[in-house]
């Protein structure tokens, strides 16, 4: 046994932490933003069902173009999107991935605007990328003006946005986007993670597409859809960009399984997604419920609220844990993070919190 540090490792990965939310076993778990609903039970057996005929033919290699899954995704994501325009991975995560392996890499750099989500730098040292940071308003809202100002200091090859920004909940204005991406000649990258809790006709970075070669929206089935232990996330760009995928992606990287669970879900889009509204509903409800309880609250276009004023992160962490909760500390200081989870998770949660206390403002 050995340690890291004795390992001839890559500089660039000397002393880092990997990424961390802890995973726990607890009654509600509202830490990492995921859709507490489960699927609707006709739809696990239709799943089933496809997962079955697909075990049939898993001594051969999968569709390495997962075709049919690609025309479900574009079908779903509408906008005349069709499958040219699709590219899939294990999670989003790994589509940022192949992002950077194709755009990014040693000696160019990726432009992020922290606080965001944590992946995004962690992606950029995997792949030996260079992370450089932009600021945010007070508000964490990012304007044309500071995207560009923040352009022309670094010069990145990539931008990362994330829309809403994940973990202060933050929208993003379009124009915002396209001034980013009128400022650059790299690659533009909208985490549209959390796109389905916006408010309802809210245009997404899906509208800017046409035109726009070197624009790329990466989205998820992980959150709405309730499906992050599939693993199934995918991107909307130029077909010339998902050519630039193929060359990084390793062949046969979905799995027959991922793409036969993923096209039945896809198939019942409506009653998967039948939970939104109610998330939505639960988050509204954070917005207003924590304010009465002495924290001050984030707008948010996601699932989740970040609300502040907190006097110890750590202590009400800790306290909500003995209490079978577990939300989420992300380092930001007087600050937590709670998910929406189901109208019962979210009514624990805040009668606990309301139990442990902790806001500034009611101490003081
Ligand atoms: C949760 C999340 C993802 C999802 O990652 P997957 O790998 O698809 O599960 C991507 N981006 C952001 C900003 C997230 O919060």
């Amino acid at each position: 046994m050995t340690s890291l540090a004795e390992l001839p490792i890559r500089d660039n990965l000397r002393g880092l932490t990997p990424y961390g939310a802890p995973q726990k076993r607890v009654r509600v778990a509202l830490n990492v933003n995921e859709n507490t609903h489960p699927i609707p039970e006709a739809v696990a057996h239709d799943i089933v069902t496809s997962l079955a005929a697909a075990i049939l033919g898993i001594n051969r290699y999968p569709d390495r173009e997962f075709t049919t899954l690609r025309e479900s995704l574009a079908a779903y994501a509408g906008h005349g999107t069709t499958r040219e325009n699709i590219w899939a991975a294990n999670g989003s995560n790994e589509v940022l991935q192949h992002i950077l392996q194709a755009f990014g890499g040693p000696g160019r750099k990726v432009l992020g605007f922290p606080p965001t989500y944590s992946m995004h730098s962690i992606i950029a040292a995997s792949t030996h990328t260079e992370w450089v940071t932009g600021e945010r308003a007070a508000d964490y809202d990012i304007s044309p003006e500071a995207a560009i100002a923040a352009i022309e200091e670094h010069k990145p090859d990539v931008i990362f946005f994330c829309a809403p920004n994940n973990p202060t909940g933050t929208p993003m204005a379009l124009e915002t986007i396209t001034a980013a991406y009128d400022a650059t000649d790299g690659i533009v990258v909208v985490d549209e993670a959390y796109a389905e809790f916006a408010p309802t006709g809210e245009p997404t970075a899906l509208t800017l597409l046409a035109g726009r070669p070197r624009l790329i929206i990466s989205r998820t089935m992980s959150k709405a859809f309730a499906f992050a232990g599939a693993r199934v996330g995918y991107l909307v760009a130029d077909p010339a960009v998902t050519d630039a995928m193929r060359l990084v992606r390793l062949p046969y990287h979905l799995s027959a399984l991922t793409q036969a669970a993923a096209i039945a879900a896809l198939a019942h889009t409506g009653e998967m997604l039948s939970m939104v509204d109610d998330i939505k509903a639960q988050r509204d409800r954070l917005l207003v419920e924590l304010p009465k309880l002495g924290y001050t609250v984030w707008p948010s276009s996601a699932n989740f609220v970040l609300f502040g004023g907190v006097a110890s992160p750590h202590g009400v962490f800790e306290a909500l844990l003995e209490r079978d909760i577990i939300i989420r500390d992300l380092g930001i200081p007087h600050h937590l993070r709670v998910t929406a989870g189901t109208e019962e998770e979210t009514t624990l949660f805040l009668e606990a919190l309301a139990e442990v206390g902790g806001a500034v403002s009611s101490i003081d």
